[in-house]
């Protein structure tokens, strides 16, 4: 068990050799928990139309030097179909949050994607209502992706205009009691964020017994409010996941596009600093520069020679034939009280 001061000393460690330790026993702790197998997730970005206006993000709905797309359901579809001739067991549909896409249309959606493919299907569409939520879970989506951004109250209200962050944590709680395996997570590097902030994400996660666990750089974006804020830090980036590894053993960890983005062989670092997960892009070619969330994107490809499959190979590792859903586990949640639960993040140790 870390405690919080300990979590944010070695979020603050700057020896490479005290660095380097701590993402070893990360690596040691993923090998242990989760093995050898890592999870290629193919990401389908099915719409890049939004409706909020958090500050980092190219989607914004005030950014108006973006054209829309929304992709159709019949395109839908033949994303996943390519993504699984790939040999692909996951697909992870991505939106903006586009008020097009109710409940009842990703309910058919997902019905339609299960019928035609032995896919496991992660969604990361926003916020919905609770019944929305049930609504696709019963349709057959297994996971969900909600990132909760940054766990400071104050931070959350002033970089998501019109959102709140108790109706985030909310729509968290209703995710597990719906039954899928939700993921959460932060990004590292957003301005006003601290080390202390950082540490209470990761006993956040802990807290909320993240099946997934998504924590990537903060990466400006030119069209939005942020445009001169410096971009987050790859080594803080992956202390925070080597961390987020040992507070949650079992959880599984992406290597992030953003973390790609920011240094070169940030894949490699993060696979080998606790993480487990990689999402190669699926999104139809002539969409991919279109959901600009943060400017040259920097995807991973799961075909050609420097297609992540290799450089899993090359790391000793296999690339995992499952569906790697997790394990049902005790679902440390229920009953959750919010304000027990801010008061509890003072001084938590994990
Ligand atoms: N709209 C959904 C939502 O917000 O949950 C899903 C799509 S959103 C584009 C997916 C993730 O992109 C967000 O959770 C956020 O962490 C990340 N993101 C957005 N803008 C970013 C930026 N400028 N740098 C790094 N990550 C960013
Ligand atoms: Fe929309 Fe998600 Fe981007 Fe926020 S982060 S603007 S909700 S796409």
């Amino acid at each position: 068990m870390i405690s919080r001061e300990k979590l944010i000393e070695l979020l603050e460690e700057r020896s490479p050799a005290r660095v380097r330790a701590l993402l070893d026993t990360a690596d040691r702790t993923r090998a242990y928990a989760v093995g050898e197998s890592v999870h290629l997730r193919a990401l389908i970005e099915i719409s890049n139309v939004c409706r909020r206006n958090c500050l980092y993000c190219g989607l914004r709905a005030a950014n108006r030097h973006l054209p829309r797309y929304r992709m159709a359901d019949r395109e839908i579809v033949e994303a996943v179909l390519s993504a699984a001739a790939r040999g692909r067991r996951t697909v992870v549909l991505q939106s903006g949050e586009d008020s097009a896409l109710t409940a009842p249309r990703v309910a058919r959606m997902i019905r339609r994607i299960k019928d035609a493919a032995d896919v496991a299907v992660t969604l990361s569409l926003g916020e919905y209502p609770r019944d929305d939520y049930f609504q696709m879970r019963e349709a057959g989506a297994d996971r969900y992706l909600l990132k909760h951004e940054t766990v400071d109250p104050d931070l959350y209200k002033s970089l998501h205009p019109g959102m709140s962050f108790e109706r985030r944590i909310r729509c968290l709680v209703w995710l597990k009691e719906a039954g899928f395996q939700a993921g959460s997570g932060m990004m590292v590097g957003l301005p006003g964020q601290s080390a202390a902030t950082l540490a209470d994400d990761i006993i956040f996660l802990r807290r909320l017994d993240a099946d997934m666990a998504g924590i990537g750089p903060f990466i400006p974006h030119p069209h939005t409010p942020l445009k001169h804020s410096s971009p987050g830090g790859a080594d803080l980036c992956l202390k925070a996941v080597a961390l987020t590894r040992l507070a949650l053993p079992f959880a599984h960890i992406p290597a992030t596009t953003a973390l790609a983005t920011l240094c070169p062989n940030g894949t490699e670092r993060a696979l080998k600093a606790g993480a487990d997960v990689i999402m190669p892009l699926a999104t139809p070619e002539k969409y991919r520069r279109l959901y600009e969330i943060y400017p040259d994107r920097s995807p991973s490809s799961d075909s050609g020679p420097d297609s992540v499959i290799e450089l899993v190979r090359r790391l000793g590792r296999t690339v995992s034939r499952d569906y790697g859903h997790t394990a049902p586990r005790l679902n440390l949640l229920a009953p959750f009280d919010i304000s027990a639960y801010k008061r509890a993040l003072q001084r938590c140790p994990l």
